[in-house]
């Protein structure tokens, strides 16, 4: 029988702070508030983005799998300076230009099938909150009003640059920076408030969505600011974690934890998680390096799971670098795998019923909980999907091999049980034709007949055992007079 284990804090996570992975364990016990930093909607995703929105998906399963209670947060920049910049060559309002893109961008999580976070803030519906919040850094000195905005001061924050591990000595903080991205090497005053400019005072006569009254004038908030802001509304002042592409650790991540450590005298984030870029051609993939490809361009020869699998095969950590052979490899794994699951479909329809629960049977259940114990194991590991994907493989050929004779359907239900919930954790194949629900239905309705069958035989212990074996699947059977009702048990 399968014992009843309490399955969260086992995970180890690598946390950018403390350059080391650490043992995961959430303020709240069983409840992780995450917050990943979404796109700025200034154009259509690429495929470079999409690592790191699938990494972050990863995560979020893993936990879920491991029966945290997960709230996420992921905003969309919708006010910034490649908004403002690119709506204005677009000639179209900001509203309009970035509610398309973030249309496109929440499309592309769907194709990817990728879970929906929570919530999804959009910047300008909290411009009174950040506006607060820099009044208040303002009346506790650490922010001062400059010429063209408000400054964050970053020698009031003693630990300014410790997420990035810079060296300070090298900058120079008398300079101020007003444009919301810049390099490593500069570590300057950031912009907080933006005082609108001339261009941008005209364009808002009709777009009130492009400047804000504020205490200084008007303006609109810095990119930094914005998820300072939210996830403070949001999730409070201390998040379990903090998600993004390893791009955003300086400025943007160091620059939040400065304004928000500064305001609430609280630890920020207890562990930061960093997914390291796509690369094309052993470069960086960006829209800014302009070597990047669509994503309908690649969905165009790829399925979403084929597609799904490139990215999850290789550590988030690890480089990864997109080429048409990786992919094409990727599609030829998804499809083993895939596979496996119509094999053990067919099975269950098939009409020959093998009820021996012999050798045979013994050794499968015990190779696939093994396998499954090498599959958590992995994923506990900082998300190790590459080796927990090898751990699936392993499993698809015991389950293939088992199909070749006839297979006993109380086996076969146990180990399709096994399988999907491990493909579920990595989002693979759950936009099947036909729907799994279904045939977990049909899986159990047809166990319930032959539990029946065996109860009208008197075979009592043969009808405990599968009654047995569904309970530690979490089915519940109750007899009444009309026959057997089941319900699952969450
Ligand atoms: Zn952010």
């Amino acid at each position: 029988m399968e014992e009843q284990t309490v399955t969260t804090g086992k995970i180890q996570l690598y946390d950018t702070m403390t350059r080391s992975k650490r043992l995961f364990e959430p303020l709240e016990s069983g409840k992780v508030k995450m917050y990943a930093c979404g796109p700025t909607v200034y154009g259509d995703p690429h495929i470079g983005n999409f690592r790191s929105f699938v990494s972050i998906d990863l995560l979020r399963r893993w936990l879920e799998y491991r029966d945290y209670d997960v709230t996420m947060v992921m905003n969309i920049t919708d006010i910034d300076d490649k908004t403002i910049r690119d709506s204005a060559k677009a000639g179209e309002p900001i509203r309009l230009f970035t509610q398309r893109y973030t249309r496109s961008f929440l499309h592309g999580l769907d194709l990817l099938n990728i879970r929906r976070a929570t919530a999804n803030p959009r910047a300008t519906e909290y411009i009174p909150q950040m506006i607060s919040f820099i009044q208040q850094l303002v009346e506790k000195g650490a922010a001062y009003i400059a010429e063209d905005g408000v400054y964050f001061d970053i020698d009031k924050y003693p630990d300014y640059g410790c997420l990035s591990g810079m060296d300070l000595t090298q900058s120079q903080t008398t300079e101020r920076m007003s444009k919301d991205e810049y390099d490593k090497e500069s570590a300057q005053d950031f912009a907080l408030w933006k005082r609108s400019t001339q261009d941008e005072l005209i364009r808002s006569e009709s777009e009130p969505e492009l400047a804000w009254d504020s205490p200084w004038g008007k303006g609109r908030p810095g990119w930094h600011i914005e998820c300072s802001v939210m996830t403070q509304d949001l999730l409070g002042d201390t998040l379990d974690i903090h998600a993004g592409g390893e791009d955003l650790v300086f400025p943007h991540h160091t620059n939040e934890i400065a304004q928000s450590e500064t305001l609430t005298g609280k630890q920020f984030v207890r562990y930061w998680v960093h997914i390291r870029h796509l690369m094309i051609n052993g470069r960086k993939m960006s829209k800014s390096l302009g070597n990047y490809i669509g994503f309908e361009e690649v969905l165009a020869k790829y399925s979403p799971d084929a597609f799904r699998y490139f990215y999850l095969a290789t550590h988030y950590r690890r480089p990864l670098d997109y080429t048409d052979d990786a992919m094409k490899s990727a599609e030829g794994s998804a499809k083993r795998l895939e596979n496996t699951l119509d094999l053990l479909e067919t099975a269950q329809k098939a009409a020959d019923t093998n009820l021996d629960l012999g050798p045979r049977e013994r050794r499968v259940l015990e190779d696939v909980e093994k396998q499954r114990a090498s599959f958590e194991t992995a994923m506990d590991d900082d998300l190790d999907s590459h080796t927990a994907i090898d751990a699936l493989h392993a499993m698809s050929g015991t389950i293939n091999d088992y199909l070749t004779t006839t297979p006993n359907k109380g086996v076969t239900l146990r180990v399709y049980m096994i399988y999907r919930k491990l493909l579920d954790a990595l989002g693979l194949f759950e936009k099947r034709g036909g729907g799994t629900d279904k045939l977990t239905e049909d899986l159990i309705k047809t166990l319930i007949d032959l539990r029946n069958h065996y109860r009208k035989d008197k075979n009592f212990k043969g009808a405990d055992e599968i009654r047995n074996r569904l309970t530690s699947l979490g089915v519940s059977l109750t007899d009444n007079a009309e026959g057997t009702t089941w319900k699952i048990l969450k």
